[in-house]
């Protein structure tokens, strides 16, 4: 039996693969973790965590306008400091990178700064350093992709979008995803004057067809010009900023230009193919449903792998690992009803299947929807609508898909998943009384169905 100096080595520090380091860790393994930048990966460095922190920071622009519906007035117009916001979120991304570390080094993991690579299918070299392990973890996650486009080298991706400076007076936004929707509404939020460019006729590819139209009437109703169809073909500097010139023919002045054209797996210089460990056509890394890769002491989880790029889910697939290797046995995941939401203004929460993809899968359906001005709104001189959709399987009456385009969409739509992981059927959310008044209660006090 080869001795090893770990039981398991994972590269990369990020969701993914401190989650595995730390639960493995406090099984009894002996782990090291290998990262060549912060502790916390994309979600907390550049990601989800910042993300988030702007998007609160965008939703007090509208706050404050609306609070005069309800009697407050201000002396003076409130002012946005961007240099408060940027230095502020920066403390506490360094406040959450010590907390990655303190909880790693608590459990006894033994931490590794610099790059690793493998040298063969129990072997990494960082650095100077050689260490060998029973098992490897591939947690490598994934990096902005922008494509070949003449004057590319004048774009930023959204890793550089929270520590821009100045800050953007005219955004161009490319993209029509998670990141390029989210942005948009966020700098939108702070003042910039948005513009988004989308190559097909729809935002956010892979959504119910209702959430994406009502999403982009929301979005352009605040401001945002949103242009469907429509690529850049080439990109030059200016004096006044940086233009783009669209396959159409028009021109976009700007101060800055995001590409959020999705994201690849993080598989370069890590010696993986020379380890023998298969990778897909993205450059991803091939796993069986328990994430182990092609050379058997090789597992990976997280966007360098999955389909699903999503913190949560790079989470539950490292504790599968971990309960594979450290635990239980193996057990597989599944992926059906992971919620998700976008932090767009509105936001949207969504649960299940698409209209579409149901319809495609069950069959007969029933659908039930509503459009409606929230409460707040109606001293709030907001414009703001929202819209509910729930997606019925006849046959079962199972509740397959449920979505939500407005405020807080996210927070409810997390429970709701909880009811539709385990099955709730139509007249389980008909039995189910409404908390009253809220925007949630919708969900459980929709009748009719649609006809037809
Ligand atoms: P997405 O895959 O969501 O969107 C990419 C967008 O770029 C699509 O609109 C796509 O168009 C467009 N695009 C792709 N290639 C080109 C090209 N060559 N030229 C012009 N447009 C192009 O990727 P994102 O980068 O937005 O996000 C990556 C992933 O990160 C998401 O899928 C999500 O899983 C995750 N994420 C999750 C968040 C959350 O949970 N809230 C937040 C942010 C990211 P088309 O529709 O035609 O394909």
């Amino acid at each position: 039996m080869p001795t090893f100096d770990f039981d398991l080595f994972v590269i990369g520090g990020g969701s993914g693969g401190v989650r595995a380091a730390r639960m493995a860790a406090q099984r009894g393994a002996r782990v090291a973790l290998a990262e060549c930048a912060e502790l916390g990966g994309t979600c907390v460095n550049v990601g989800c965590i910042p993300k988030k922190l702007y998007s609160y920071a965008a939703s007090y622009a509208d706050a404050f306008t609306e609070s005069e519906g309800y009697g407050w007035q201000f002396d003076s117009p409130p002012r946005f400091d961007w240099n408060v916001l940027k230095a502020n979120r920066a403390k506490e991304i360094r406040r959450l990178n010590g907390i990655y570390r303190s909880l790693l080094e608590g459990a006894g993991v033994t931490l590794i700064q610099g790059w690793a690579q493998l040298a063969d299918a129990h072997t990494v070299q960082v650095g100077d350093r050689r260490c060998t392990a029973r098992h490897l973890l591939i947690a490598t996650g994934g990096m902005p992709f922008v494509p070949e486009v003449a004057g590319r080298e004048h774009v930023v991706v959204s890793d550089a979008m929270f520590d821009l400076d100045p800050f953007p007076k005219r955004l161009l936004v490319v993209g029509g995803g998670y990141i390029a929707c989210e942005l948009a509404s966020i700098f939108n939020g702070l003042g910039a004057k948005v513009t988004q460019l989308q190559r097909t006729a729809h935002l956010l590819n892979g959504f119910d067809e209702d959430v994406r139209q009502f999403l982009a009437k929301e979005m352009g109703r605040v401001g945002i010009d949103i242009r469907f169809n429509c690529e850049i073909d080439m990109i030059t500097r200016l004096d006044s900023g940086l233009c783009a010139l669209l396959s159409r023919g028009q021109r976009v002045e700007s101060d800055a230009i995001l590409y959020a054209t999705g994201r690849v797996p993080n598989t370069q210089g890590l010696g993986l193919e020379a380890a023998g460990v298969e990778l897909d056509e993205r450059g991803g890394v091939v796993v069986d449903k328990h994430y182990r890769s092609s050379v058997p002491s090789i597992y990976a989880v997280g966007d360098v792998s999955t389909r699903q790029q999503l913190t949560p889910v790079a989470l539950a697939e490292a504790m599968a690992v971990v309960d594979a290797l450290f635990g239980a046995g193996p057990r597989t995941l599944d992926y059906e009803f992971t919620p998700t939401a976008v932090f767009t203004h509105p936001n949207i929460g969504t649960c299940g299947f698409t209209e579409a993809e149901a319809r495609a899968k069950f069959g007969k359906l029933d659908i039930f929807s509503s459009e409606f001005k929230a409460l707040r709104h109606t001293l709030s001189g907001s414009g703001e609508r929202t819209f509910m959709k729930l997606i019925v399987e006849r046959k079962t009456d199972r509740v397959v898909g449920l979505h939500m385009v407005g405020p807080e969409a996210g927070e409810i739509v997390q429970g709701f998943a909880v009811a539709m992981r385990a099955g709730a059927t139509k007249q389980v959310f008909d039995r189910t009384i409404g908390i009253h008044p809220t925007v949630a209660e919708e969900f459980v006090t929709m009748r009719e169905p649609m006809p037809g």
